[in-house]
């Protein structure tokens, strides 16, 4: 993979998700490669050869944060921060070592386990947390989707030590690929780790074209039988599939007790 430099960009940027002021993407691109990403098209470099980090991250991160009061800002909405190259640059951690110096905290979304390494600085921080999404129950199929990220176990095992070492934990079920994802399995191993658990479909509609023909390029390709349906209900949210989702949701939500946010 190869690492360049990009300058003159921002490091701290507004959020548009609720709760959150600010975000920092210590990447730009993201080497998980995953196949339904919705940032694709918003890529300037072609994320399988290369991935670029900002100059000079901790001074002018330093600089942007000056005057802000501490609060919570958000880590990976456009690029995952523990993605394999954040094990040897440790540009993620640079942002939480000065955010933590400020008296800031983090909200993170990760597909990664790196995220452990950072336990220590998380655990000084006022209310961190960490969110894991996790989508596929057969690895294989993972790999169909999402060639470097970690399989599932690993992602729900790295919530279980996040949270045995205090750090708040939550999880996305995301996206449910009608016909393929089961998600009742992966609430059943998420839930005894973590706080509350978001259920988000595949959504295509005001979406990267590039991330949907991405989909069904290997929809056509591994799930010929499927195809059809699938493409049909991913395009119509009143589709039986999702209906009857919903409704084994509700009822899971009921009967565990779940703090459940369905999204479906
Ligand atoms: S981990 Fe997130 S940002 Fe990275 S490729 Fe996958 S969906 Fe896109």
């Amino acid at each position: 993979m190869k690492i360049s430099v990009c300058s003159a960009r921002p490091i701290l940027v507004p959020c548009s998700l609720e709760g959150f002021d600010y975000q920092v993407d210590p990447y730009v691109g993201c080497a998980h490669f995953c196949r339904y990403c919705y940032v694709l098209d918003q890529a300037e470099t072609d994320w399988t050869e290369e991935i670029l980090i900002h100059a000079d991250l901790s001074s002018q991160l330093s600089d942007e944060l000056e005057g802000l009061e501490p609060q919570t800002i958000y880590m990976g909405y456009l690029s995952d921060p523990y993605q394999p190259c954040e094990a040897e640059l440790r540009q993620t951690r640079t942002v939480l070592e000065i955010l933590l110096a400020r008296g800031f905290s983090v909200s993170i979304l990760t597909k990664s386990d790196l995220v452990l390494r950072d336990s220590d600085i998380l655990q000084k921080m006022v209310s961190a947390s960490v969110s894991v999404s996790v989508a596929f129950n057969d690895d294989r199929i993972r790999q169909l989707f999402e060639a470097n990220t970690i399989e599932t176990e690993s992602r729900i095992g790295a919530l279980r030590k996040l949270k045995e070492a205090g750090i708040g934990t939550s999880a996305l079920v995301c996206p449910v690929m009608p016909n393929i994802t089961d998600p009742m399995p992966l609430i059943d191993a998420l839930a005894p780790h973590t706080d509350a658990i978001w259920v988000y479909a595949l959504s295509v509609q005001g979406q990267s074209p590039r991330c949907w023909s991405n989909v069904r390029e290997i929809l056509s390709r591994h799930f010929p039988d499927i195809k059809s349906d699938t493409e049909s209900a991913v395009q119509d949210s009143d589709h039986p599939y999702w209906s009857g989702l919903r409704r084994d949701l509700q009822e899971v939500k009921r009967s565990m007790g779940l703090d459940l946010r369905i999204h479906v």
